[in-house]
């Protein structure tokens, strides 16, 4: 593995705030003032092939990853897309038994929640219509 890879699975694993690439490339640019966000791009995208680390994939808002890859759920902000773990995940469906036409079997499931983070609570209730 080299210097440049390592430092990047080190610092995600550091966090707990599902960083976007870009965010890593700041991160990581404290230690590595040379590297370049193309090669934090190709290095997670390693990473993410070879299972070290997890890719968030949701429609409509940036990649991000998690340096842990136990199967755990998220609840991400509607608002600022910001991304937790949750604490107490609720059990997820079963996946025998689910039948789909046109599909041979289900392989996996992924549960993603949405939420209103703290942050954006406030400006949240502002913006929506009075019951
Ligand atoms: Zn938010
Ligand atoms: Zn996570």
């Amino acid at each position: 593995m080299t210097r440049q890879r390592s430092v990047i699975l080190e610092e995600l694993r550091k966090v707990d705030t599902h960083p976007t690439a870009d965010d890593l490339y700041n991160i990581v640019r404290m230690r590595l003032p040379h590297i370049s966000l193309g090669t934090v791009y190709r290095n997670l995208e390693y990473l993410v092939a070879s299972g070290e680390i997890a890719r968030l994939e949701s429609a409509g808002s940036s990649m991000r990853f998690d340096g842990d890859v136990s199967g755990h759920q998220h609840v991400r902000c509607v608002h600022c897309g910001r991304v937790a773990d949750l604490v107490y995940p609720p059990a997820v469906p079963a996946l025998h038994g689910i039948r789909v036409e046109g599909f041979d079997k289900i392989v996996g499931v992924r549960v993603e929640f949405d939420g209103v983070c703290e942050r954006c609570a406030p400006r949240a209730d502002a913006a929506s219509p009075p019951e």
